[in-house]
């Protein structure tokens, strides 16, 4: 049997990608500083442990006969939405890099065999409305706009040389932004989708919400079990350096709220108001994971119709809505 261990999986996507791996049969050690919120972990084991910390990284790849896992996936970080990424710079740049730099050194010299790295659309620069479709090689030469997509763009190239020098194999996806049911809805650290989810379903019929900027930015978001399909078809795949992962669907914020309302049937207008909107556009070639076989079913439609139910009902239990 395969053993494996999520670091990162008390979060939204590791929690995700522990049950996926389960599914598939292998043994699962799921590793974070908190447990899952929203419901119990499918790990086999769950240790809480800081990943800041090296000696926490070896314990987290090291089984109790002494061996370590097959494959570590790296998933822990200090992360949130547009509003966390600048309100928190230094945190991101000192917690997420101090996990990456221990967890990849641990791996690699204990003798983990596959290692994968979430990386994010964060590493590439600001893009315009309309410039054509950017491959992986736009990451350079590298001017990402916030400093979290630095400490990935840096996490990255420390794997891979990691890789070249200890022979681990490397994985590294750069995910679009993922949403769906258990993701992080409220308290600072949501993204967009969750956070115009939450604010529609707290709003009256005919009532107004705010969102940062003039909703004119344009992004694509990834149904979370797409964003899964993509790491585990990567993972078993042979495909070096960087690949993105995103739904090809590329819509303005204004369009994620006007879907939002038609999935909840309400009607709401929009109030911009001054926030940190992030970069203008994205729009990145999906052709290296496609060319593994990997395909986005959900469009952004049909991921809401998934999630607001989710995040309503999070809102009800809150005693944010009454009805
Ligand atoms: P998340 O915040 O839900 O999960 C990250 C987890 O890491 C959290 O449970 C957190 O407790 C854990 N963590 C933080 N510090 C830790 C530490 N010191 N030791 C151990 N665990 C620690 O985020 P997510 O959305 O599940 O993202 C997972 C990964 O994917 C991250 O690396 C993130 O940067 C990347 N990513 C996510 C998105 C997205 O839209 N969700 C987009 C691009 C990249």
């Amino acid at each position: 049997m395969k053993t494996v261990v999520v670091c990162g999986a008390g979060g939204f996507i590791g929690h995700h990608l522990v049950r996926r791996l389960k599914a598939e049969g292998c043994w699962v050690r799921g590793v974070d500083i908190k447990r899952p919120e929203f419901s119990k972990s499918a790990a086999d084991e769950f240790r809480l442990l800081d990943l800041r910390e090296p000696k926490n990284c070896a314990k987290a790849v090291t089984l109790v006969n002494g061996q370590v896992v097959d494959e570590v996936y790296q998933l822990a970080a200090d992360m949130g939405g547009m509003g966390f990424i600048h309100a928190a710079e230094c945190e991101i740049m000192h917690n997420s890099m101090l996990i990456n730099v221990h967890m990849t050194h641990a791996a690699a010299t204990l003798g983990v065999k596959r290692y994968f790295f979430s990386s994010s659309a964060c590493v590439y620069r600001n893009m315009q409305i309309g410039e054509p479709e950017m491959d992986e090689s736009g990451a350079y030469p590298a001017m990402p706009d916030n400093e979290y997509g630095w400490e990935k763009l840096y996490s990255e190239r420390m794997a891979m040389a990691y890789g070249r020098k200890y022979g681990m194999t490397v994985r590294i996806a750069r995910f679009q932004n993922c949403y769906g049911p258990e993701g992080t809805w409220r308290g600072g650290r949501e993204k967009a989708p969750a956070a115009i989810c939450r604010k529609v379903a707290c709003a009256p019929d005919g009532g107004e919400i705010e969102i940062w900027g003039d909703g004119t930015a344009v992004r694509s978001y990834t149904y979370i079990d797409d964003m899964i399909d993509g790491i585990v078809l990567l993972m078993k795949s042979d495909l070096e350096g960087p690949v993105n992962i995103g739904c090809p669907q590329y819509v303005s914020v204004r369009e994620l709220v006007q879907t939002v309302a038609d999935v909840a049937g309400k009607r709401v207008t929009i109030r911009s108001v001054p926030g940190p909107v992030g970069v203008m556009s994205r729009n990145f070639s999906n052709a290296r994971i496609e060319s593994i076989g990997w395909r986005s079913r959900f469009d952004l439609r049909s991921g809401i119709e998934r999630t607001y139910p989710w995040v309503l009902e999070q809102c009800r239990k809150a005693g944010l809505v009454r009805n």
